[in-house]
């Protein structure tokens, strides 16, 4: 099975002999178009806990290029005190901070690094600081790929950075503004004549993250009525929603649960979307403590938008107090410690049952994407 590249503005199809980030007509993002139907049988392992383990899931030219170290099979562990204060009789969580660095990034950076690897390239660099950052320079130093990480100099006490630094990632501190960080990874880029990686955006990214779509499917049976995740870039409610896609068309499930995207009130571009507002970022960084999704410009919109149709999903804004008070809820209700940009989902589920979109009955899925003890815990 091979696939090509197509952008997704104008349609032109490209190799996927090396790496890609954009449409060399009109500088589009791209996505995967194989060149038969998708199917993940082939990459079928066994789990550690005897569940199946969908290893991911792009071809490489070398399958020994294959960079992974045991990420996904996470287990899906029961919230029933949470599932009580939220009015709600099924809610469980899947717990996505097991992965290798203590994220859900893992998923997307074991395909992107194999890609990396595969396709020859050495040295990259992009904007970093957080999860993806983390989980990506930890891929780099196995694949023995070199990494420029550009570190805003805001972050000089982040465990995320410390761990960056670690995996013997090059850092280069800039600042101040998240900007400076892009700004200074595509100069240093352009004049060295390496890669800017912009994981972001990449489309190797968000096909890793299909792996949970498949995952679920295998350990839920019924599947979940409603999944929550948070939504900064977008790429785990992509993945589950190309994963979905393509287990309806082989027959492998029979409907696709709603899936749903939380977002903070101060960073909410995908929610005024949805609903058909006007959103103008406030300028200077985001202050929310919800710091993984403060993303003011999506990627991908039109995908986030077209998988809430196919879904029948929502996008909902929570407030910075719910956030917070969620995740303290987590932790005494359930022993549960996950990081704020994580804990979003709880204050969603309660939103959308206060709607009525999810009723007291439903089967409820929240990826808890982030361990909490990365970062200071907000309050003390
Ligand atoms: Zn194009």
């Amino acid at each position: 099975m091979a696939y090509q590249m197509v952008c997704v503005q104008c349609g032109a199809k490209h190799d996927s002999s090396r790496y890609r980030l954009h449409c060399e007509s009109c500088g589009g993002l791209l996505d995967t178009l194989y060149d038969t139907p998708a199917t993940v049988e082939a990459r079928v392992v066994s789990g550690a806990k005897g569940t199946a383990r969908y290893l991911p899931t792009l071809p490489l030219n070398d399958p020994a290029n294959l960079v992974t170290m045991g990420e996904g099979d996470t287990p899906v562990v029961p919230l029933p005190r949470v599932g009580q204060a939220l009015g709600l009789s099924d809610v469980s969580a899947k717990m996505e901070y097991f992965n290798p660095t203590g994220s859900f990034k893992d998923r997307g950076n074991t395909i992107q690094v194999s890609v990396l690897k595969d396709t020859g390239v050495t040295e990259v660099a992009d904007a970093t600081g957080g999860n993806a950052g983390h989980s990506f320079a930890a891929y780099c130093a196995r694949a023995g790929i070199k990494f420029h990480g550009f570190v805003n100099d805001a972050n000089a006490d982040s465990r995320k950075v410390h761990a960056i630094a670690l995996h013997g990632t090059q850092v280069h501190w800039v600042g101040p503004g998240r900007a400076a960080r892009n700004d200074g990874a595509r100069k240093y880029a352009e004049d060295s004549g390496i890669l800017q990686m912009n994981y972001g955006q990449n489309i190797y990214f968000i096909e890793g993250l299909k792996t949970l779509a498949y995952e679920i499917a295998e350990q839920m049976d019924p599947l979940p009525d409603h999944i929550i995740v948070p939504i900064g870039n977008g790429s785990i409610y992509q993945g589950m929603w190309k994963g979905f896609k393509e287990m309806l068309e082989d027959g492998r499930v029979k409907r696709m649960p709603k899936l749903h995207g939380a977002q903070t009130e101060e960073t909410q571009p995908v929610v005024a979307a949805f609903e058909g507002r006007d959103w103008t970022p406030q300028p200077g960084d985001p202050k929310s403590k919800a710091n993984g999704i403060g993303v003011q410009v999506t990627p991908r919109p039109a995908a986030l938008l077209q998988g809430a149709k196919d879904s029948g999903g929502r996008f909902v804004a929570v407030s910075e107090d719910k956030i917070l008070e969620w995740q303290r809820a987590l932790a005494e209700l359930e022993g549960i410690i996950v990081e704020p940009t994580s804990a979003i989902v709880l204050g969603a589920a309660e939103k959308l049952k206060e709607a009525g979109v999810i009723r007291g009955a439903d089967r409820v899925l929240l990826p808890l994407t982030g361990f909490g003890v990365k970062e200071p815990i907000p309050g003390y």
